[in-house]
């Protein structure tokens, strides 16, 4: 995030990238992947393990899509540490109505070269099919299907559900509905995090 000078460190990006350069992570994880489901805890654990020790992390950092499970997030707690040089963890749940929550995933694409974002039914490109920035064509993730994506939301609500609930009880959960503006939910987070490290 530039305004904190902090990386997002997406663990999905992450689990892309070894499947696209074929390493023995990307192996294990893409058929799994591919279904909806989540990766086993041990291989996303120390591949996070691995990105949070690059420098960049040094002065804080945004986990993207983790942690997704209860061990993944018990493994962060013991570790945390660590690697935030005593920065408090603040956990946000971005809440969005499922009407247009499939709208956004099945209508997502990606640019595989400066990698903005679009949506043809939210927010489309000028040209149909080609990024506004760099016109390079745009992509889909082979997910962001809507049979997939119903696999991805009961794994969410099964297993990230209570991950939720651990940051709850900890106080350290900020709730955030996410059918808002980019530049509300932006000024919300920046808010509540504001708030939860005082
Ligand atoms: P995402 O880009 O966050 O939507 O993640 C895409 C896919 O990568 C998920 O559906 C999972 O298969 C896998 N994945 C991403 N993050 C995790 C995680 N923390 N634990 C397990 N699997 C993950």
């Amino acid at each position: 995030m530039s305004k904190w000078r902090i990386p997002q460190v997406s663990t999905g990006d992450l689990l892309r990238g070894n499947v696209g350069s074929g390493t023995g992570l990307g192996l294990q994880a893409k058929e799994i992947m591919a279904r909806g489901e989540l990766v086993p805890d041990g291989l996303v654990n120390e591949m996070v393990a691995i990105r949070l020790r690059y420098p960049d992390c040094e002065r804080g950092f945004i986990l993207d899509g983790f942690p997704r499970t209860i061990v993944q997030a018990e493994w962060l707690d013991e570790h945390l540490a660590e690697w935030s040089h005593g920065l408090p963890v603040v956990a946000i749940e971005l809440k969005v109505d499922y009407t247009r929550l499939v709208r956004r995933v099945t209508g997502r694409r990606n640019c595989p070269v400066c990698g903005s974002i679009y949506n043809v039914h939210l927010h489309p490109p000028k040209d149909h099919a080609r990024c506004d920035l760099d016109g390079a064509e745009l992509v889909r993730r082979s997910d962001d299907t809507e049979e997939v994506f119903t696999d991805r939301l009961r794994s969410y609500t099964e297993q990230t559900g209570p991950v939720v609930a651990h940051y709850r009880s900890m106080g350290r959960l900020v709730d955030m509905d996410g059918d808002q503006p980019v530049d509300a939910v932006t000024a919300g987070i920046l808010a509540a995090v504001k708030r939860l490290r005082s």
